[in-house]
Formats: C-alpha cells, sequence, structure tokens
C-alpha cells in the first residue's frame, strides 16, 4: 500500500514533492508523485459559478487512475465546491481510495504557512479514505475545516484517538 500524489490539472512540481515526505512520515507508509497530469474533466465546470464540483473531479479520478490498495491524493488549483457548500477545501471517499485538495483558497504569501495548510487538508483528506470521520477536537486535523482559519488552527497532526483509531482500521 502506498500514497500517491496526483495533479488535477497543472500543479507546481515542487509543491507536490514537498508534500511527499511529511505525508509519508504521518501515515508511516511510502508516498510518491504520479508522473502524469490528470486533466480536470470539462463537465465539472460550472460557468454561472466559475467553480469546479469536486465530487465529479473524483469520479473521473475513479474511472482513469488504477488504484489497487493504494490512496490517491489528487491536488488542483482551481475551486471546488460539492453540494449545498459555496466551496470545499477538498472531498474524499468515506473510506476508500480516492482524495482531492484545492490550492485555490490555502494560498498565503508565506510560503511555509502555504506548505502547512497544503499538509493539513491532504492529511484531513487521506484520513477520511483511511475510514477516519471528522472530529470533535478542533487542534486535530480530523475536526472539519470551514475555512482556512480552522485550517491554520488545527495543523497537520492527528489527536491521540484519531491516531490510534487510524492504525487499528
Ligand atoms: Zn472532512
Ligand atoms: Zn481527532
Amino acid at each position: 500500500m502506498e500514497i500517491f500524489i496526483q495533479s488535477i490539472g497543472t500543479v507546481e512540481k515542487k509543491l507536490l514533492k514537498e508534500l511527499a515526505k511529511p505525508l509519508e512520515e504521518i501515515f508511516g507508509i511510502k508516498c510518491s508523485v504520479s508522473n502524469d497530469i490528470l486533466e480536470i474533466p470539462e463537465r465539472a465546470y460550472n460557468p454561472s459559478r466559475d467553480q469546479y464540483h469536486s465530487t465529479e473531479i473524483l469520479y473521473s479520478m475513479m474511472n482513469i487512475l488504477k488504484v489497487g490498495s493504494n490512496h490517491i491524493i489528487g491536488i488542483t488549483e482551481v475551486d471546488l465546491y460539492a453540494s449545498r457548500l459555496n466551496f470545499v477545501l477538498g472531498e474524499a471517499e468515506y473510506p476508500g481510495h480516492f482524495a482531492i485538495i484545492s490550492l485555490h483558497r490555502l494560498k498565503s504569501p508565506n510560503k511555509k504557512l502555504f506548505l502547512k495548510r497544503v499538509l493539513t487538508e491532504a492529511v484531513h483528506e487521506l484520513g477520511h479514505t483511511f475510514g477516519l470521520p471528522h472530529c470533535g477536537n478542533h487542534l486535530c486535523v480530523m475536526h472539519f475545516s470551514n475555512s482556512v482559519v480552522e485550517t491554520d488552527i488545527k495543523g497537520p497532526g492527528f489527536c491521540s484517538d484519531c491516531l490510534s483509531n487510524l492504525f487499528n482500521q
């Protein structure tokens, strides 16, 4: 079992590479960056919102990418929304193999902060694929983020409960 980081549309490769090592450390399994780019499916675009439907992109990942027992975190620059939500920072199968996050609302001129946000959201969505639900502890990475403010409060670490659930699945 491995984690693959998959760019959905064009994403800076350097950023994806910077994510691999901390993801590997947090989940304790090998993490690599996929070489190919998955194009964003046209049908995911909603012109009246100028946003992309995250669930459509997840379906496209499921249809196109070979996953086996691995987990794939898709990363995209475009802004995402899902049913009933104005925007989402990411979406994942719960449990399953596929997850996606958007960089759109995580941007910061502070590079370190930006990377921490991306890592936090990637860990959160991958956590769902490993069967973890949302957590009530606002410092835990599995706490639901309504905005990047909450992402900054929680950071990429699991609370002790989520950590033990992660490894007891
Ligand atoms: Zn969540
Ligand atoms: Zn937790």
